[in-house]
C-alpha cells in the first residue's frame, strides 16, 4: 500500500514516463470505446428494467424520456428502494424509483475526473453526456490497477493536508 508521509513517489511505476513525470489518466472517451449504451424509459416496470439489467450484465442502467436522460437505476435501487420498501416490481414504475438527474461527465474529461465524482457522491457509476446526448457511462469496476492506486495516494494525501490544517 501506498504511504504517502513515508514517501515522496508521486506515481506508481505503470504510470511514469521515461522522465518520471506522471502520465495523464485515460480519458473517458478511451474507456468508453466500442461500448454499447443499453438504457430504458421511464415508464417502464421495474421487472422489465431488471430483466434488461440481466440480460446485458448491468449493475446499473440509464433511463431516458426520448433522448433526454432523466435517471440512473441500479442494483442498490433495486434492493434498498424496491425489495427493502416491500414494493411490488411489476407494479412499480422506474421513474419512481430511479436517482432523477444523476451527476454526469463529459467524454473529454479524465477517467480520474469520473473517479473523484464517484468518490464524492459515493456512487459507483456517471453517465457520460455530450452536447446534451447520452453516449455511455463510466463505472468504478471500470477503473485499473494504476489509476485506481493513483486515485487513492491522492485522495489520502489531500485527508492528511486537511488533517494537519484543521
Ligand atoms: P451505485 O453505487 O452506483 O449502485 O449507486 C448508489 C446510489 O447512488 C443509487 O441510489 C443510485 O441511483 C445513485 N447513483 C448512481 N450513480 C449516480 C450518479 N451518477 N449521480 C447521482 N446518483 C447516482
Amino acid at each position: 500500500m501506498l504511504q504517502p508521509n513515508k514517501s515522496a513517489v508521486l506515481c506508481v511505476r505503470e504510470v511514469v514516463d521515461f522522465e518520471g513525470e506522471c502520465m495523464s489518466s485515460r480519458t473517458i472517451k478511451d474507456v468508453l470505446n466500442g461500448q454499447v449504451l443499453i438504457t430504458a424509459t421511464a415508464a417502464m416496470s421495474v421487472t422489465q428494467v431488471a430483466v434488461r439489467m440481466k440480460k446485458n450484465g448491468l449493475a446499473a442502467i440509464l433511463i431516458l424520456e426520448g433522448k433526454r436522460l432523466v435517471g440512473i437505476f441500479t442494483e442498490r435501487d433495486a434492493l434498498f428502494r424496491v425489495a427493502a420498501a416491500g414494493l411490488n416490481p411489476k407494479d412499480t414504475e422506474v421513474s419512481a424509483v430511479m436517482t432523477e438527474n444523476p451527476t454526469t461527465i463529459a467524454p473529454d474529461k479524465s477517467f480520474s475526473d469520473a473517479l473523484a465524482i464517484m468518490h464524492d457522491g459515493r456512487f459507483r457509476h456517471v453517465p457520460v453526456v455530450e452536447n446534451l446526448e447520452v453516449v455511455g457511462m463510466v463505472s468504478s469496476s471500470d477503473a485499473m490497477g494504476p489509476e485506481l492506486e493513483q486515485f487513492m495516494y491522492a485522495k489520502i494525501l489531500e485527508d492528511q493536508v486537511t488533517d494537519v490544517l484543521a
